[in-house]
């Protein structure tokens, strides 16, 4: 079943004697029976075209030149790409110009593999010209066309293609499997985002395990400092992209890792996080609270759970989870911000500047070793202070 929103555009497309169909993931996943998260409509309609059709909607120009509009129906974003062929692919990741095409075929060649290959109108049923439902039934990625071809024209292609065998569970057809480890080396020209992207999402598929386990002598081009072999727990840990990336490269040393970060042009928040997980990992378990205390302080009570997951895999883990629940349950504190007193209390009993901070620290941790209560009374005792009100 389409949705209203995605049928109106459909219908308006064809009111105004344009050729519409919807094409790609959409109905890839919807004949697995997986929940669709997009939707693309392939049209003859030029960009020019679409803008006078579309005049009425909410658009943005996402791609213009590559004749891609997206429209936000019903909060619905959908993109429109206009037929299209791409031209020679010098530098293996962009095509050197898109041209405009006047049929589906030639817009459906161009994609990447049969099984995203798929068209579909209510008028004209679906349209299948690769054997993509074939494919989809066998649980097969098979390139269009020469699969040298393919992957020397965008090699991106070759980590989409690992990507969809763990995201759906599928195998490679052997030809592509081939060309894929021939041509490993192309991945050097890709853009950091554009490969970094592909592999967190490889790294949460259902079968990402298998896939490291079977193409690590691609992944190695991309992260030839993890030892792949070694990594044969990915299934036990959650399914979150930058926790399992940090699993990949928790032992490797404290340099490497920040390399590997910076090179993969992770933000700042996710180096962070990938920083504190992998040191926090090295360490010894802490052994009582006020050792967990200060690792909580040290980074969000989500990294310091999953370092706990970590070294699960290699130790037992039950006496540092125990503790970390009584913390919880306690609501026991180990950041500033949760004392009953500020800088601003301070100010008032008459700190000044950097004293500040270092007194606030000073009570902290006395909070924290449970040598003071966390009460403002306590407090300015503690600092042989009397509240001024
Ligand atoms: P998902 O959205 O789940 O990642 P998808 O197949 O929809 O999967 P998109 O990146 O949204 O992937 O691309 C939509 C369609 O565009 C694909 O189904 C495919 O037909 C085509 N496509 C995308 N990237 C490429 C590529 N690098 N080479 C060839 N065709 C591509
Ligand atoms: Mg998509």
């Amino acid at each position: 079943t389409i949705p209203n929103a995605v049928q109106a555009l459909l219908d308006l497309l064809n009111e105004n004697n344009y050729l519409a169909y919807l094409v790609g993931g959409c109905l890839r996943d919807a004949l697995l029976g997986i929940p669709l998260h997009d939707y693309d409509i392939t049209t003859d309609a030029t960009p020019m075209q679409m803008k006078e059709i579309f005049k009425n909607e909410r658009c943005f120009a996402t791609g213009e030149t590559h004749g891609t509009l997206t429209v936000l129906k019903d909060n619905l974003p959908v993109e429109i790409t206009t037929f299209r062929s791409e031209g020679n692919y010098s530098d293996h990741r962009h095509p050197d110009k898109v041209t405009f095409v006047r049929n589906l075929k030639e817009d459906l060649s161009r994609r990447d593999f049969t099984i995203n290959a798929l068209a579909y109108n209510p008028k004209e049923g679906l349209i299948d010209l690769f054997n993509g439902e074939k494919d989809l039934k066998s649980h097969l990625i098979r390139c269009i066309g020469k699969p040298e071809e393919r992957f020397e024209e965008d090699a991106l292609r070759i980590l989409r293609g690992l990507r969809f065998s763990a995201q759906l569970g599928f195998t490679i057809e052997e030809e592509t499997k081939q060309a894929m480890l021939e041509l490993k080396g192309l991945l050097n020209y890709l853009s950091m985002e554009r490969i970094r992207e592909e592999i967190l999402r490889l790294l949460v598929g259902k079968q990402a395990q298998r896939v490291i386990k079977e193409e690590k002598e691609i992944l190695k081009v991309v992260l030839p400092e993890v030892n792949f072999e070694q990594k044969t727990e990915l299934d036990k840990l959650p399914q979150e992209a930058l926790f399992r990336f940090a699993y990949l490269i928790e032992e490797l040393p404290k340099e490497t890792v920040r390399k590997i970060t910076y090179r993969f042009k992770f933000s700042n928040e996710q180096r962070d996080s990938l920083h504190d997980i992998t040191d926090l990992a090295k360490e010894p378990l802490p052994r009582n609270k006020y050792e967990l205390k200060l690792w909580l302080r040290g980074t969000s009570e989500k990294n310091v759970q999953f370092v706990f997951l970590l070294k699960g895999l290699k130790t037992n883990v039950s006496k540092v989870n125990e503790l970390y629940n009584e913390i919880m349950s306690n609501q026991e504190i180990y950041r500033l911000k949760d004392l009953t007193v500020d800088g601003k209390d301070l100010l008032k009993l008459g700190y000044e500047g950097p004293q500040i901070g270092e007194e606030l620290n000073k009570i902290l941790e006395a909070v924290m070793r449970d040598k003071l209560n966390n009460d403002k009374k306590s407090i300015y005792q503690f600092l042989g202070k009397e509240p001024s009100c």
